[in-house]
């Protein structure tokens, strides 16, 4: 039977050195996964971390200019590792998560600050903080079998040149096998999907025109401009 209008289109990532595109399923978070950012915003560093997530379709390229989302005054960058599930399950053990991982890129979970805080203070849900369109600026991503599965490392973001975000990938509260296996007792985990995996300290806000470059060293950098 024909549809009613065409389907949208497949959203998808690059892949680097390959011609073929990763598509892009489903994009899960992982929230407050490294102490000092968790204590920025307010909480303890014992908390566990918890998942929220992001339509598919707010990927935006490297290199892709981010629109200023409306009904915000506090738009904030958030540089991550961003894994990309190559195999899926449920229930993955800790011991052959990485398996399931095809590839890894840089990711900028872009939050609308203010309405977050709002969100949080009346126990509603995070969908309008940190789901909207154009949320999730993703760098190609690099395969496994290519550069391994980097467990330490700098990561970084400046604004216009100037420092903002700095620490390294090994200080993960809850590292990437322990993500994906967590992840899995609550999803059942597909190819395509995306995992951001929570970012550093040193969140702050942007404005129209600034120009965004962050990465993680032995995966990639990721630059936008926010217009
Ligand atoms: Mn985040």
């Amino acid at each position: 039977m024909p549809y009613l209008f065409e389907p949208a289109v497949t959203p998808s990532v690059a892949i680097a050195g390959s011609d073929s595109r990763f598509p892009v399923r489903r994009v899960y978070c992982v929230g407050r996964n490294y102490a000092e950012h968790a204590r920025e915003m307010g909480f303890s560093d014992r908390e566990p971390p918890f998942f929220f997530a992001k339509p598919a379709d707010a990927v935006t390229p490297d290199g892709a200019d981010v629109p200023y989302p409306p009904r915000t005054g506090n738009l904030h960058h958030e540089i991550e590792p961003v894994l990309a599930i190559g195999k899926g399950g449920a229930n993955i053990p800790v011991e052959q998560a990485l398996d399931h991982i095809f590839g890894y890129a840089v990711g900028n979970d872009l939050t609308r600050r203010d309405l977050q805080a709002q969100a949080r203070e009346a126990g509603k849900p995070w969908d309008t903080a940190k789901g909207f369109d154009a949320s999730a600026p993703v760098s190609a991503i690099h395969p496994a079998s290519v550069i391994g599965h980097p467990s330490k490392g700098a990561i970084w973001l400046k604004v216009n040149g100037a420092d903002r975000q700095s620490g390294d990938i090994a200080d993960l509260i809850w590292s990437v096998p322990e993500i994906v296996a967590e992840l899995s007792t609550l999803f059942t985990l597909a190819p395509g999907d995306l995992i951001f995996t929570g970012t550093p300290a040193g969140v702050g806000a942007l404005t129209p025109g600034d120009l965004v470059e962050g990465g993680v060293d032995g995966v990639d950098t990721l630059r936008h401009r926010v217009v």
